[in-house]
């Protein structure tokens, strides 16, 4: 389906702006068509037949024309201009909707400066089309017709022959669409990848100078400026052939009706009034092919750019709810996986047959080489993805039967770096539950042993962040991170080495806050730290995606397998090449 379609379909809610539009578009065209007929009865009845009492009802003719052509444009322009706004806050919003219903592979397989850019700039360039584009092509085509139509019925010879070149314009115009469309697409994309380039560089300003890495980083976003550049020059070469080609036509049509007007006239076939009045069509007509010829081409690069939205439109969430989803009660947190296997799309046997039984209030320690696939695991329980064989139940209900945000909203997730918006403390803790009182996200700071550092703070809980909260540290965004969960209070928590990324002071108070947040609900724990993992109630040790080893430290510890040895290795303190490989992946 073309670009101009589905831009025209979405349009149908604005149809009677639009139509009211049109009228406008119509009088002001008649009323700029009437001029020159105007121009001829001067000439012919007022001057040359001294007709003169027809003098000023002429020029009052004339100024009519003249107003009722800026009203109607002035209203035209301002119901356009509005429908257009209109479309674009409609086609963000939708878009961004349709983003957020996705998928994490989404994500994963994407790159989130091409998805800004197609959100904001081939948004915008769409926007373009509507506002102007619409009303321009329209306008211009319908007085191009008009203009062409009244040239013929003037005189059918010299009309003709004053419109064949307008032909010869369009073919070229098709024959332009056709090479230029690719490379406007091209173009585009290349932009997105600019918009990403920069975007990684910036998020990862920090490693770039830790490493001085700055003239690395340089040249590779000068590559990418570069290659957009260059496109951008083959689309600026094929249009500045284009367009002086359609002047060059304009012209000879102007030749054309010059030299066959004069012929005529001198011929006596028709009055000169008839040629002046065709003069002034001329413009009318050549006035117009030349604007569409620029709409073309604006057209053909908002294609490109609705192209890359209604891409993102069209693609189907991998993940969503089922037609009869229902909203997961209240639950206790009782957690089965039964046979359970995983892969992403690029990676097999990530998870392989995994049959697990976790009573509710449970804690579980989830241990094992990097790599092995305990993250995976975790993020299957929020059905971020889902198992390809198999299936994981909540309190007996399959998460495929319930609804994602009912699902999600009984689960609470600490990781090992935790995202902060860039707003107060305050809103962040509040994240967790929007509808909290200050007072409840006080309190859930309390227990999770944040107040007393956020009260320190200049503005306490109206402090700002700072993007990704790097005005906190890491210790500072871990404990807001517990205040949320807090907040939210969710029967099962997923805990994926949340004091990693800590230093050993402020790990014994997040993991004081931890131990307070687990208390009475089921828990899933990823730690290399295996003084977190003895204390877990069931122990599950994994590795290439099977359970190897499963039960209680002391069990594990007596079987004298995996666990046993890397819990070995950790107490006795001597960090070896294998202790490293078992644990240290995160
Ligand atoms: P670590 O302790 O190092 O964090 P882990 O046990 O948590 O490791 P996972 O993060 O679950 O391991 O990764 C399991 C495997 O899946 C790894 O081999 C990893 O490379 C791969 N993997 C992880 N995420 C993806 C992804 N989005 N797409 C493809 N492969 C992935």
């Amino acid at each position: 389906m073309s670009v101009l379609y589905r831009v025209l379909k979405l349009l149908r809610p604005y149809r009677l702006s639009l139509m009211v539009g049109l009228l406008c578009l119509l009088l002001s065209t008649g009323a700029m068509l009437l001029q020159p007929v105007f121009w001829q009865k001067m000439v012919d009845q007022v001057l040359d037949k001294k007709q003169t009492d027809l003098f000023w009802p002429l020029i009052l003719a004339m100024l009519g024309c003249g107003v009722l052509n800026a009203f109607c444009g002035g209203l035209r322009s301002w119901l356009l201009e509005r429908t257009g706004q209109k479309f674009v806050l409609e086609l963000r919003r939708s878009l961004y909707a349709h983003l957020q219903s996705q998928s994490l592979s989404f994500f994963h397989d994407r790159r989130t400066g091409d998805l800004i850019s197609r959100v904001i700039g081939d948004i915008d360039t769409l926007q373009e089309v509507v506002i102007n584009g619409i009303d321009g092509f329209l306008s211009n085509i319908l007085s191009m017709i008009g203009v062409a139509v009244v040239l013929v019925l003037y005189n059918w010879k010299l009309g003709l022959a004053t419109v064949a070149p307008v032909f010869v314009t369009f073919t070229l115009m098709y024959r332009y669409n056709k090479k230029v469309k690719p490379v406007y697409r091209a173009a585009r994309d290349k932009l997105g990848d600019v918009s990403s380039k920069l975007q990684e560089n910036l998020t990862g300003v920090q490693s770039v100078k830790a490493f001085a890495r700055e003239e690395q980083a340089a040249s590779k976003f000068e590559e990418t400026i570069r290659a957009f550049f260059m496109q951008n020059l083959l689309g600026i070469s094929l249009r500045t052939k284009f367009m002086p080609a359609v002047q060059f036509i304009s012209h000879v049509g102007s030749f054309i009706s010059i030299g066959y007007g004069a012929y005529l006239v001198m011929n006596k076939e028709v009055s000169v009034g008839v040629l002046v009045a065709c003069r002034g069509y001329w413009w009318q007509l050549y006035g117009p092919v030349y604007s569409i010829a620029g709409i073309n081409d604006m057209l053909q690069r908002a294609s490109a750019a609705g192209g890359r939205v209604f891409d993102l439109l069209d693609t189907k969430p991998e993940l969503s709810d089922a037609p009869n989803a229902i909203e997961l009660p209240k639950v206790k947190g009782e957690v089965v996986f039964h046979h359970v296997s995983f892969n992403y799309a690029s990676r097999n046997g990530i998870v392989k047959d995994l049959s697990l039984r976790v009573p509710a209030g449970t804690r579980v320690g989830l241990a094992g080489p990097s790599g092995a696939g305990k993250s995976t695991l975790l993020n299957l329980i929020p059905r971020f993805y889902d198992p390809q064989s198999g299936s994981i139940s909540i309190d007996g209900h399959d998460l495929k039967s319930v609804t994602q945000s009912s699902l999600r909203r009984q689960i609470g997730m600490v990781l090992q770096e935790s995202f902060l918006f860039n707003d107060s403390i305050l809103e962040n803790i509040r994240f967790g539950r929007p509808s909290a009182t200050r007072e409840e996200a006080e309190r859930a700071a309390r227990d999770a042993n944040a107040h007393e550092f956020i009260e320190k703070l200049p503005k306490g809980y109206d402090t700002m962040v700072g993007e990704r909260g790097v005005k906190l540290s890491g210790g500072q965004r871990q404990r807001i991170a517990i205040a949320r969960a807090f907040l939210a209070n969710p029967a099962i928590l997923l805990l994926d080495e949340a004091t990693s990324a800590v230093e050993p002071e402020s790990e014994a108070i997040i993991q004081q806050a931890l131990d307070r947040l687990m208390s009475g609900r089921t828990t899933f724990v990823i730690s290399h730290r295996l003084s977190i993992i003895r204390a877990c109630d069931l122990i599950v040790i994994l590795e290439n995606g099977v359970r190897i080893e499963q039960g209680s430290h002391q069990e594990l510890l007596d079987g004298n397998g995996l666990y046993a040895q890397m819990y070995r290795m950790q107490m006795e303190g001597a960090p070896s090449a294998a202790q490293l490989a078992a644990g240290g992946g995160k």
